[in-house]
This record gives structure tokens, sequence and C-alpha cells, in this order.
């Protein structure tokens, strides 16, 4: 595997997150006259420039654990371990967490198994599992079989996020993210997927309700939808899309990263699972120096990629 592919889909998150940070909430129409360019301090969160937040925090807790082989409870007390110290957080400290992590959080504290800790009701469908599912691509990118991929990327989900729409929308994710780190065009793997997932759902016999709810991903071309119909909530589907959308439609890290956190609502978030698909395709030495310069904790984050990077050379897992 090239370094490049890693080190530029786990800064790819970290660097759109951070991006996002200081405008979350902000609308659209706000950003349309006010577009972020480049990193901006506190604002939101009162955070100083280049701070990322919760989903590169449990993004870098699950490459931590995978370190050390695939171990879900392992990853669950990770996690834990963001939500009570602050570890991996960008000032080792947490300043936001969404309403489903805490609950599985606070279960996996109180003694629950992270097997069995995550919200799966209807509405426990925020992105917050998506957005910290990236490095699963890495650690999967030897698995043949796609049954045992759907098993673990279930499992990770699960941790906090259970419902099969959260499920399902990692497994787009990370099934096209593999096919971008094998090299294909990033169009060319879009339709690819699309036929592959298809087929696998209607193999499973999952709900149809449910898997109609993914027809703009998985049936339609999301490239080809007009941007006021997509969304940039906190809602995983609306994240999937706006994320596929985003990439789809720029040419380079930057304008994919810029083009998420300016869609409003959610921006650290949208520009974080966008930031991992550009930085993944694009590679790391297309991330804008200043950026890479000026993100939190930038010789940790390296490290730790670099560790992970030997491991997976070393094909301990699959
Ligand atoms: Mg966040």
């Amino acid at each position: 595997m090239n370094i490049n592919k890693l080190k530029g889909g786990i800064f790819g998150v970290t660097i759109g997150d951070a991006l996002g940070v200081p405008v979350e909430f902000k609308s659209r129409e706000f950003l349309r006259v006010n577009p972020v360019k480049d990193f901006l301090g506190y604002l939101c969160w009162n955070q100083p420039p280049g701070t990322w937040s919760d989903d590169s925090s449990l993004t870098l807790c699950l490459i931590d654990s995978l370190i050390n082989g695939f171990d879900i409870e392992d990853i669950g007390q990770k996690f834990a371990n963001w939500y009570q110290n602050g570890y991996w957080g960008a000032h080792h400290k947490v300043f936001d967490v969404g309403g489903s992590i805490r609950c599985s959080l606070e279960r996996i504290i109180a003694g629950e198994s992270a097997r069995f800790s995550g919200g799966f009701f209807e509405y426990d469908n925020g992105n917050g599992s998506l957005m910290r599912i990236l490095p699963m691509v890495y650690f999967l990118q030897n698995e043949r079989s796609i049954e045992e991929r759907f098993m673990k990327i279930r499992e990770v989900s699960s941790i906090t996020h259970a419902n099969l729409r959260s499920v399902l929308s990692c497994f787009i994710y990370t099934e096209y993210a593999l096919l971008l780190l094998k090299g294909d065009d990033k169009y060319l793997a879009y339709q690819k997927i699309k036929k592959q997932l298809v087929d696998f759902v209607e193999e499973k016999d999952f709900n149809q309700r449910e898997i109609k709810l993914f027809e703009r991903v998985l049936i339609q071309d999301i490239f080809d939808i007009n941007e006021s119909e997509i969304k940039s909530s906190g809602y995983v589907l609306h994240s999937l899309e706006a994320s596929l959308w985003c990439f789809l439609n720029t040419d380079s890290y930057q304008e994919a990263v810029l083009k998420a956190v300016n869609l409003g609502d959610d921006t650290d978030t949208t520009a974080a699972i966008t930031g991992g698909l550009a930085g993944l395709y694009y590679g790391y030495d297309k991330i804008p120096e200043n950026w890479k310069k000026e993100v939190a904790r930038f010789n940790d984050i390296e490290s730790l990629i670099e560790n992970f990077y030997t491991k997976l050379e070393n094909e301990i897992y699959c």
C-alpha cells in the first residue's frame, strides 16, 4: 500500500474536520456570502485554528486500537477514554460530543460490552459512526470476502450506531473508498460500487423500505443532483450523500473539503467524511502544505499513521 493514500485519508479527515469546526451550524446562505477558504479560529467552539473535533478523535482512537489487531472491546474502551479523559483530543480534552455517542459510551463506561452499546432505533442515525469509519478501509484492504467486510463494518459502527441505516451508510462509504485505495478512477469506482451494493443488499434481503432510502446514492447518480437538494445536517444519509456529492463534483482535496464546509450546518463532519475520500484519492502530497502545518497534533498523528502503516505492511491481519 502507498503511504501517501493512508496519510492522505487520515489527514484528509482531520483537516476537513478542523476547517469545519469554527462554522458548525452556520447556514448555507451565510456561508455563500462569507465562504470559508482557510483555517479559522474560535467562533463556534472557541478553539484555535487547526483544532479538530470528535470526528477525528474517534478516527484516531480507532487506528490506535487497530494497530494491536481487531478487538471491538478495545475500540470501545479507547472511545470511552476519549469521552472521559480527552484521549486523542486535539488539545487533550473534549469540547463536542453527539447524543448517540454520549449514550453509547456511557453504557460502556457503566460496564456494557461494546458489542451491545450502540443505539439501534431509527432516531440513532446521526453521522457519528460514518465520521470515524475510514481507518477500516485500510485495515480491510486484503479481506476478499464482502460478507466478512460487512460484518466488521457493522461491528465497528454498532459500538455507537447499530441501526441498519448507519451500518449501510458506513459500508457504502468504505466499499467505495476501498476501490479508490486500489487505484480506480473515482467515477468508475462509483458506478462499480452501485452495482456491487445493489447485488449485495438484494442477496441479504434487507428491509426494502430501508434500501429505498439509498436510492439517490445506489440507483441514481448522486453527483447529478442539484445542490439545493443536497442536505448537510447531522443525519447519516445526508452526510453520505453530501460527501459523495462534494467529492464527485470537484477536482482536488482543497476544492472538495471547502465545498463540504460551505454547504453549512454540520460543517465539520461533512468535511471530515468528504476529506477522508478526497485525501485518500488525491494523496497526502496534494493536501495544501499550510493546512498540514497548522493542523493540531500533526506530529502525533503522523507517528500514529506511520505505526499503523508498519503494522499493515507486515500483514499481521488479513
Ligand atoms: Mg465534530
